[in-house]
């Protein structure tokens, strides 16, 4: 099967918008979605600020405590002197209540827990020994402490402020610290249904409101790191499994196997990072969305171009269906003015046709008036001279009386002749009477008969065919195409037909003789192909003036095979009235 060239071109056509509809299509997901990542990214910055922000605040409320209580009497006295510990435990028990803290407790140069706010307690610090712990020995050293980790003796987490207890002489005599909860930060943030975690200088995360998550690494921790951190007892026994597909630097990463975008943001000086992270999903969606509406607006517009273009289609056919049928209009109009202006000059020869008929027939009436006054007189003189000589008693010579004879027949030749002439020249009004024309045509056929050999047969109707009309006149034109036929003819018969309808009558002279030589040339007077003698070329046109006077035609037929044929036709009204 052949493929046509408009549905190659369509088809070229589909492929193209398919391949344009496609890039676009990628172009506005790539955009959408970059844009709704940079904005993601952007409002995650915003948001780990903010969480920073009550973390700094909650590291920083405490930082004064220590060094304040560094100053207190009380708790410089149960260094030297074991007797006021009881008292100094109490203190910081109530420093402990009204501060909201977990514990603050006072150790002397070795570690030793000497006095505690939650002595008597069953995971009291009290004779406890931390001198392991960094914020110990960094007090001692005579600075001020900060240290996160899992208590040695709770095994809560907590943070961790120290401050050295100074001497005398300014040497540290011992060391208070005061260990802040901060799981209630982890678990607010939880609740405000955001994600937020942070990690401590080696990568461990300490705090986080997502579950699953503490105590593992955002990175993988050198087994070196991981001994010294397992000595320290920082983080208990935690195996400190790193997070999987999570990159700590990488802004898309995976927390329990969903993808999120990601925000790390370093907190203060201990070398942690906050990290806010927030699903990729919504991203995806938002861009969807997008793409989903840009679809909807490409399709939309498309759908208008192709409607557009539908309409100017059906408009231009519409308008060309317009031209074309003005174009058909003129053409009718001018086919019209055509035919009108054929029938005109057909009319118009006509008209000449008629005029110069009549013109001739104008000239052959005086012609013939002149010829039969001037004939007439001299022949009917002859007429009776001849008569009188044949009277009894005139000239028995055979030789006279055949030389009489031969002029008595020259003479009534003559008088033929003038009479039909004088038809031209004395043209007279039809007398009509009603004429059963079946009549009319059987006493011109009996006419014929009586000096012919050759036969003329007939069909006439059943019923009269009564016709207002001059029977003589029209008897003269029927036994004239009669005779015609008869001299046309050697031995074939000659059928005459009456036939009328509610219109018209008509009566049909067919022979099968030699025929016509000249069909238009009959008609017109003293047309003849008889010998001389014979005819004067009068007959035909004579029985034309007679049926024209009746309202009717006299024409020749065209014939199939041997022969001529007349008609004549009469109107059935014309006459009627
Ligand atoms: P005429 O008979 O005196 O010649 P017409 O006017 O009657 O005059 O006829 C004119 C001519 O038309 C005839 O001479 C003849 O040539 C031709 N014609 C008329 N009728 C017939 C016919 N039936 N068959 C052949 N020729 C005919």
């Amino acid at each position: 099967m052949s493929v046509t060239a408009p549905t190659k071109t369509r088809a070229t056509v589909l492929i193209v918008a398919a391949i344009f509809l496609t890039i676009m299509a990628s172009l506005i997901w790539i955009t959408a979605r970059s844009y709704y990542t940079d904005a993601a990214l952007s409002s995650a910055r915003q948001r780990g600020a903010f969480y920073r922000s009550t973390l700094v605040a909650a590291l920083e409320q405490f930082e004064h405590l220590p060094p304040v209580l560094s100053e207190d009497a009380v708790l410089t006295n149960a260094l030297t002197d074991a007797q006021t510990r009881q008292q100094a435990s109490e203190r910081l028990n109530r420093f402990t209540q009204t501060s909201g803290l977990e514990a603050i407790f006072l150790m002397d140069s070795t570690g030793m827990t000497i006095a505690a706010s939650n002595a008597g307690t069953p995971t009291s610090f009290l004779g406890q020994s931390y001198a392991f712990r960094p914020y110990f020995n960094d007090a001692m050293a005579g600075d001020t402490g900060a240290f996160f980790a899992i208590g040695a003796t709770t095994h809560q987490p907590g943070y961790f402020l120290s401050h050295p207890m100074p001497g005398l002489d300014g040497t540290p005599l011992g060391v208070i610290a005061l260990k802040r909860d901060l799981t209630q930060l982890a678990r607010d943030w939880a609740a405000s249904g955001e994600q937020v975690f942070v990690s401590n200088a080696a990568g461990v995360i300490v705090l986080s409101g997502v579950d699953n998550l503490t105590w593992r690494a955002v990175r993988p921790l050198p087994n070196a790191e991981l001994a010294a951190l397992r000595e320290s007892r920082q983080f208990a026994n935690q195996p400190l499994l790193p997070l999987p597909d999570f990159d700590a630097v990488s802004d898309q990463v995976y927390i329990n196997g969903t993808p999120m975008l990601h925000v790390a943001l370093p907190v203060g000086q201990l070398g942690w990072e906050l990290h806010y992270v927030t699903p990729q999903a919504a991203i995806v969606v938002r861009a969807r969305l997008v793409l989903g509406i840009a679809a909807f607006a490409m399709l939309a517009a498309l759908a208008l171009f192709l409607v557009t273009r539908q309409h100017r289609t059906r408009r231009a056919l519409g308008q060309s269906q317009q031209a074309r049928r003005s174009l058909a209009r003129a053409n009718a109009a001018l086919a019209e003015e055509i035919t009108e202006r054929r029938e005109a000059q057909l009319s118009l020869a006509a008209a000449q046709a008629d005029l110069e008929r009549s013109s001739r027939m104008a000239a052959l009436g005086q012609l013939s008036a002149s010829v039969t006054h001037e004939l007439g007189q001299p022949i009917a003189a002859m007429q009776t001279w001849l008569g009188a000589s044949a009277l009894p008693g005139g000239t028995t010579d055979p030789e006279t009386t055949a030389l009489l004879a031969r002029l008595t027949s020259l003479v009534a030749r003559m008088q033929g002749i003038v009479r039909q002439l004088r038809f031209f020249a004395h043209p007279q009004a039809p007398v009509l009477s009603p004429t059963d024309l079946r009549e009319t045509a059987t006493s011109a056929m009996e006419l014929v008969n009586a000096d012919s050999s050759v036969p003329i047969t007939c069909t006439l109707p059943d019923n009269p065919v009564t016709l207002p009309v001059d029977a003589p006149r029209l008897e003269q034109v029927l036994v004239n195409l009669l005779r015609n036929a008869r001299d046309a003819s050697t031995d074939q018969p000659i059928h005459l037909t009456l036939r009328s309808t509610a219109q018209q009558v008509e009566i049909t002279v067919r022979d099968r003789g030699h025929g016509l030589s000249s069909p238009d040339a009959v008609f017109e007077p003293f047309f003849t192909t008889k010998a001389s003698g014979q005819g004067m070329g009068l007959g035909l046109a004579i029985s034309a003036a007679i049926v024209r006077e009746h309202g009717g035609t006299l024409r020749s037929v065209p014939v199939d095979g041997p022969g001529a044929e007349f008609t004549v036709t009469l109107p059935t009204g014309t006459l009627d009235a």
